[in-house]
């Protein structure tokens, strides 16, 4: 079992400088980089896609591959998991993998995210170029929470 497109690099070394340089000295937020964040969850395949990808697409498990697997029945190996007690099975399109700009804030910091000293102005002030760059979400982990989920 592996998850697709889980964790590539998306930005690359410049274009995630240029939103770092904006942040004003001595805010207590960091952004540390951009990934590909899997909602609700990342697509699980099965030995079906990996099938299918072998007959039919020189081995190689693309997105066409898995959704041609889905065409015959193959499904997402989590939401089959999550069906058997009652959750939705979602097909490959409606997993959503958004480019998601990770900012770790202290440990200690406010719960509302309004009290983070220019984090509100620092977001409004990149958000043209975060657009153009195809972010489509921020997220806020704690210092160490965001150190633990690096392995
Ligand atoms: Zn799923």
């Amino acid at each position: 079992m592996s998850n697709a497109s889980e964790n590539e690099a998306v930005l690359s070394a410049e274009q995630l400088h240029a939103l770092q340089e904006q942040v004003p000295a001595g805010a207590v937020f960091r952004v540390v980089e951009a990934r590909k964040i899997s909602v609700p969850h990342p697509y699980c395949i099965g030995p079906k896609h990996v099938q299918v990808a072998a007959d039919k697409f020189n081995g190689r498990l693309t997105e066409e591959a898995i959704r041609a697997a889905e065409a015959q029945g193959a499904r997402c190996d989590t939401c089959r998991e999550r069906a058997r007690r009652g959750g939705t099975m979602l097909t490959y399109d409606q997993h959503e993998n958004n480019l998601t700009l990770m900012l770790t804030i202290p440990d200690d910091a406010p719960s509302d995210l309004n009290e983070i000293p220019g984090l509100g102005a620092y977001l409004s002030a990149i958000k043209p170029q975060a657009q153009a760059l195809g972010i489509q979400a921020f997220a806020f982990p704690k210092e160490q929470q965001y150190a633990k989920s690096e392995k």
